[in-house]
């Protein structure tokens, strides 16, 4: 099994193709995206407290951690199923080291905090996600699917271009 960073899982959730993309070292993010900043000054200033980018793995880190307690900051609350999955991923990852967790993933905007606890059914959901995430990597480039997801998507130019048309034909 390839290592697998958290933002691949979340991508998994969103989109395939944006998965297969970024791991292939695909990458058009633009650092001058106004979201990207919003991100980076809330992933500099919030919780200042505790401790930022914890290494659970050199491949995954985590944005807080204090305690017993994992942490993960959100502008919103529009992808919680893949910032559930994420979450359930870190929370397996320290598992498989004999470390029990409580994630907590907190929404900015809707000034919201949701608890995530790796249960029986939780670790079989990232047993599966992670079987999947290979089975696509090792693949060729998932076909392009519009989702609501794309008009936010760093891909989005590449997707709808003409190489998206020929991968639909
Ligand atoms: S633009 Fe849409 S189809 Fe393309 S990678 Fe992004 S979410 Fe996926």
């Amino acid at each position: 099994m390839e290592n697998v960073r958290g933002v691949e899982v979340h991508y998994y959730a969103i989109c395939k193709r944006k998965l297969w993309l970024f791991h292939k070292g695909i990458r058009f993010e633009n650092d001058g995206h106004e979201r990207v900043i919003e991100g980076k000054i809330l992933h500099e200033h919030a919780y200042p407290k505790m401790d930022k980018d914890v290494e659970l793995e050199a491949f995954v880190r985590i944005d807080r951690q204090d305690g017993d307690v994992l942490r993960e900051i959100k502008l919103t609350s529009k992808m919680k199923k893949a910032d559930r999955l994420q979450m359930l991923y870190y929370l397996y990852i320290l598992k498989q080291k004999g470390i029990r967790k409580t994630g907590l993933l907190s929404y900015t905007k809707e000034k919201e905090t949701v608890e995530v606890h790796l249960d029986d059914d939780g670790e079989q959901e990232v047993r599966k996600a992670l079987a999947n995430i290979q089975t696509i990597l090792e693949g060729n480039i998932p076909p392009f699917q519009k989702l609501p997801y794309c008009s936010k998507c760093a891909y989005k130019d590449f997707c709808f271009s003409g190489e998206a048309d020929q991968d639909e034909s």
